[in-house]
């Protein structure tokens, strides 16, 4: 019991940061939504926190959410992809996820058109961005990423939302900013581009470290897990 209030409270004073940094850059705080980054958390802490009002879960391994999403599919609830996600995976994901926030390339795409086609669903995707150019990080080149947007534009089971990044990591947010503005003029770009079928007003940007620099820089998701859940041990 002990620990439910403290999921709680947690989740009010992070409730209480997104709408500060929301009001204190004159954003509407109901432009930005949270997702509860849920990984490793059991699926009895899950439904804690749904409790305590969560809408929207983040998940980072298909077979993780494929249990957890089952033992609570009495809760009505959002489920996301943040995690990297492999062609060979595309059938779980677009089977367990309403929006996909990692889709990097064309391949990946093709398969994740086909496999919503096969059921006859239209997959929400946003397309992650490598927007620090880091060798260890998944996500498109910000040079490649319009034409890539031209093509998925033609798959028609897949709507494009906009865009996701995990920038370099840094121990304090005002480093972090400038890949988040970064971030931001390129969905400002592509939307003056406006690519056939590609919409761009979704920003997955910002994490327990950084989310309300995040917020000032334009993010409309922000992933949270260990300031809700606590430190993730493995
Ligand atoms: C784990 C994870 C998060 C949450 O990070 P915290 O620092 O625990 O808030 C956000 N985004 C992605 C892609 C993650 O893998």
């Amino acid at each position: 019991m002990e620990e439910f209030c403290n999921l709680k409270d947690k989740l009010k004073g992070i409730s209480e940061r997104i709408r500060n940094a929301a009001e204190s850059c004159g954003r509407n705080p109901e432009s930005i939504r949270l997702v509860a980054v849920s990984k490793i958390v059991s699926a009895d802490k899950v439904r804690e926190a749904i409790d305590a009002g969560v809408t929207i879960l983040g998940e980072n391994y298909i077979r993780e959410a494929g249990e957890k999403i089952s033992a609570l599919s009495d809760c009505r609830v959002s489920w996301h992809f943040i995690g990297h996600l492999q062609t060979n995976k595309a059938k779980y994901a677009v089977k367990l996820f309403d929006l996909i926030h990692t889709a990097d390339s064309l391949k990946l795409a093709i398969e994740l058109n086909r496999q919503a086609a096969k059921i006859n669903k239209i997959q929400n995707i946003l397309i992650q961005v490598n927007i620090g150019e880091e060798e260890s990080k998944s996500g498109i080149s910000v040079q490649d990423l319009q034409t890539l947007l031209r093509e998925i534009g033609r798959l028609d089971n897949l709507s494009v939302k906009g865009l996701m990044t995990i920038p370099p990591f840094y121990d304090e947010p005002e480093k972090v900013r400038p890949f988040f503005s970064a971030l931001r003029e390129l969905r400002d770009q592509i939307k003056r581009a406006a690519i056939p079928n590609i919409s761009m007003d979704e920003l997955s940007m910002g994490m327990s470290g950084d989310f309300e620099t995040a917020i000032a820089e334009g993010a409309t998701l922000v992933r949270i897990g260990t300031a809700i859940f606590g430190e993730r041990t493995l």
